[in-house]
């Protein structure tokens, strides 16, 4: 597709799905009453609800993903050999074609390379500066002895500033880390493309351009998170002076020379359910990660994944770079945000890469973070509708690692994540009405207490009890 709108590829005012269903799976659809026996049985948690009582699952976008026929076909042809695989060497060139990285080492899924690149690269008591924490990414980099910090714009912070790149880097902000610290006490700097936590909000590539180059000065090493590059890509293409008429294809990898590797969760942009990948230019690095992928997950030619998984994650990989699929993809989240925002209801803005994020504190503005209006607000609209979204605010935030306190982040928010090529804009129309009848009783919810707590990542297993 090109992107002169003299020369559209399909003359029709309407977008559809650009892909036909050859298979299809019927979805549960359940009573009120059904509903509120199976949330009170997960603890008003959505991750501990059933599938089979979710009606449309916007949980996440993470291996959730509709494979294509190609990818099925590449399924039947993996090749399951323990080494040597004809699969890996698929993914190898996939990766080297379209990210440019000479070097990969697949993993189970995206936080098994996070374990490795954090125990390669960090030393005890280091920085690793990125742009907004990650709950997986931070955890190893904890794990491993370094210490996040926060270099993102400013505007990130706020859901409603219009700033069409809220994922770039502060350059000032990294500046001062360096000065303050010394760039030998910075273990790399972490960027991610496009910002989960900031509502899938884009890098634009001149920030990637002048993060490298910074680094590069100071020889630091820069990273990147990679896990939903093509939705980053389609941004630039959209946003960006000079980007207009170049492909998907060509920003994905002009957006790659800018890092020495990344870390990949295949389950997002990859379009497949399960894999992850490291990848880098530096051998040295590789020859590393190969040591530590066999102690924690698997020979460095498959690392946690079948033959088969690899073969459907790098056909999943040519397929993500797809002007049509992706300019589909970013339509139809447009097309859910667009109709809640022409309702009143305040989500963060501009709509981002992956998903609608409800902004839980303008939503509910009766209740005080503590009494964690995204929680409530994520198990009310399951209770309305029976679908099912997450909750991005205090609970998925921690404790402080060294205060024990909660991290109260300035975003209290419930992620409506759309799985790529599952459902429909017809579906999006259901959920945008749900949200909106919730959102003309907002009034009526109340908050939760957490009444269990495991100790890390608490948010996938937390049980909660609705307030009086
Ligand atoms: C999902 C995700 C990860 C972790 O990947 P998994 O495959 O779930 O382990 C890391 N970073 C970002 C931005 C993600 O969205």
């Amino acid at each position: 597709m090109t992107a002169d709108p003299q020369n559209l590829p399909v003359a029709s005012p309407i977008m559809a799905e650009p892909y036909r269903i050859k298979t299809v799976e019927t979805l549960p659809i359940t009573t009120r009453a059904h509903r509120e026996k199976a949330i009170k049985e997960a603890g008003y948690n959505t991750f501990l609800l059933h599938s089979r009582d979710v009606y449309i699952d916007l949980l996440t976008d993470s291996g959730t993903n509709a494979m294509s026929d190609k990818q099925w076909s590449a399924m039947m042809s993996g090749d399951e050999a323990y080494a040597g695989s004809v699969s890996f060497d698929e993914l190898k060139d996939a990766v080297e074609e379209i990210y440019g990285f000479p070097y990969v080492v697949p993993t189970h899924q995206g936080r098994g390379a996070e374990h490795l690149i954090s125990k390669i690269l960090i030393k005890e008591g280091q920085s690793v500066p990125g742009n907004m924490y990650f709950t997986t990414t931070r955890l190893h980099q904890e794990l491993a002895g370094g210490t996040f910090v926060d270099i993102i714009v400013d505007e990130a912070h706020d859901p409603t500033n219009q700033n069409p790149f809220k994922g770039n880097v502060d350059l000032k902000k990294l500046q001062s880390l360096i000065d303050q610290v010394g760039p030998a006490n910075i273990a790399y700097v972490n960027v991610a493309v496009t910002v989960n936590l900031a509502g899938g909000q884009p890098v634009s590539m001149q920030n990637l351009r002048e993060v490298s180059e910074l680094c590069r000065r100071h020889e630091i090493i820069v990273w990147s998170d990679a896990t939903r590059l093509a939705e980053n890509a389609f941004f630039i293409q959209e946003r960006e002076e000079g980007y207009a008429g170049k492909s998907i294809r060509e920003i994905v990898k002009e957006m790659m020379t800018h890092f020495d590797g990344c870390t990949m969760s295949g389950k997002k942009d990859c379009l497949v359910n399960i894999g992850g990948f490291l990848a880098m230019r530096d051998p040295s690095v590789f020859q590393r990660a190969c040591e530590l992928v066999v102690v924690y997950e698997g020979m460095p030619s498959y690392g946690g994944m079948a033959g088969r998984d690899m073969a459907a994650m790098a056909q999943g990989i040519h397929e993500m770079v797809d002007d049509d699929y992706i300019a589909h993809r970013i339509h139809q989240i447009r097309h859910l945000g667009n109709q809640l925002l022409a309702a009143g209801v305040p989500i963060v803005e501009p709509i981002g890469g992956h998903a609608v994020f409800l902004d839980a504190k303008r939503f509910l503005p009766h209740l005080t973070q503590e009494d964690l209006p995204a929680q409530s607000l994520a198990a009310e609209l399951y209770l309305e509708s029976g679908v099912r979204a997450m909750e991005r605010g205090i609970v998925s935030a921690g404790r402080n690692k060294a205060t024990g306190l909660n991290n109260a982040p300035k975003l209290e928010l419930v992620r409506l994540t759309i799985p790529r090529r599952v459902y429909t804009d017809r579906h999006m129309d259901v959920v945008a009405a749900s949200v909106i009848a919730l959102y003309s009783r907002r009034d009526q919810i109340h908050g939760m207490t957490m009444v269990y707590e495991p100790p890390t990542l608490r948010f996938f297993t937390a049980r909660f009890e609705p307030m009086a």
